[in-house]
């Protein structure tokens, strides 16, 4: 299902790029399952199945993919592991719903570069790994690029360079921080935290109110709660630092956040705080 929300000069369409699932302890990390069982189900492994959540941004003449999932190119290792039944182009059945094709794609801007979030930049055509998008502009954090190209023994198993090596460098803009695009509508947020370079996508509104992508900052509508930080975090401290920053903001401007692996209607929410000062999500 595709949402469509008008927002200030933009136009956001909101959908899944299918499903995956994930070791329920990986993706709640501290949070013991006695906690966790009672917001989520998962099967007889221990699985919890999430969304692949993105937003294309309409805005002017521009049409920009933020994060563009697993892709095309998965070999069955990584489907059994992640319960992927079969590998289908869900982006470019998307963009055909949608009436675009590839080819009015002007950028692609992953949140970072693990490759639930990339997947569908590149695709094998031909024997040869090439752009799935050929005309548009592919924008990167420096830092994140720079990590992904020399993974550790903790990262290599998330990076997959032919999720961007393909891509010719006249192709890609690398970026340092904080960066506005599209006539300063859109602003790419450097947070850092869950990988050395990700980045949030936030859409300015007619007010004070914004609507982010907040990618891998908030996976789960669980997240919007302090503590619950996700194991997949490089840096779980920082996460923690940057989300009570953010956190407030959010709730005092009404910034409304679309999480990336939520399934349930709080994939696109606004932030709350209950009497017992906690903050949690309310859906949008
Ligand atoms: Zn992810």
């Amino acid at each position: 299902m595709i949402r469509e929300i008008i927002w200030n000069k933009c136009k956001i369409l909101h959908f899944s790029l299918g499903k995956y699932k994930i070791d329920g302890g990986v993706i709640f990390g501290l949070v013991p399952k006695v906690m966790w069982k009672k917001h989520f189900k998962v099967d007889e492994n221990n699985y919890l199945e999430l969304n692949l959540n993105t937003i294309l941004i309409q805005c002017g003449k521009s049409n920009i993919i933020i994060d563009t999932g697993l892709g095309t190119k998965m070999d069955d290792r990584l489907r059994k592991i992640l319960a992927v039944d079969s590998v289908q182009d869900i982006l470019g059945q998307r963009l055909a719903e949608l009436n675009l094709t590839p080819d009015d794609i002007t950028h692609v801007i992953p949140t970072h570069l693990h490759f639930d979030h990339c997947g569908g930049n590149t695709k094998i055509q031909d024997d040869e790994t090439v752009p799935c998008f050929p005309k548009a502009k592919y924008i990167f954090q420096k830092k994140e690029w720079d990590d992904a190209m020399s993974p550790d023994e903790r990262t290599r198993g998330t990076y997959f360079q032919n999720n961007f090596t393909p891509i010719p460098p006249n192709m890609i803009k690398f970026i340092d921080g904080n960066e506005t695009i599209a006539d300063d509508q859109i602003t790419l947020q450097y947070s850092g935290a869950h990988s050395c370079g990700h980045q949030m996508i936030r859409i300015k509104g007619t007010g004070s109110s914004d609507f982010i992508f907040t990618g891998d900052m908030f996976p789960l509508r669980t997240n919007i709660n302090l503590p619950w930080v996700s194991a997949t975090d490089l840096f779980p401290r920082d996460t923690l630092n940057f989300k009570r920053t953010f956190l407030k903001e959010a709730l005092e401007n009404q910034h409304v956040l679309a999480l990336s692996h939520e399934t349930e209607k709080e994939k696109i929410c606004t932030v709350i705080k209950n009497d017992k000062g906690k903050y949690l999500a309310r859906a949008y």
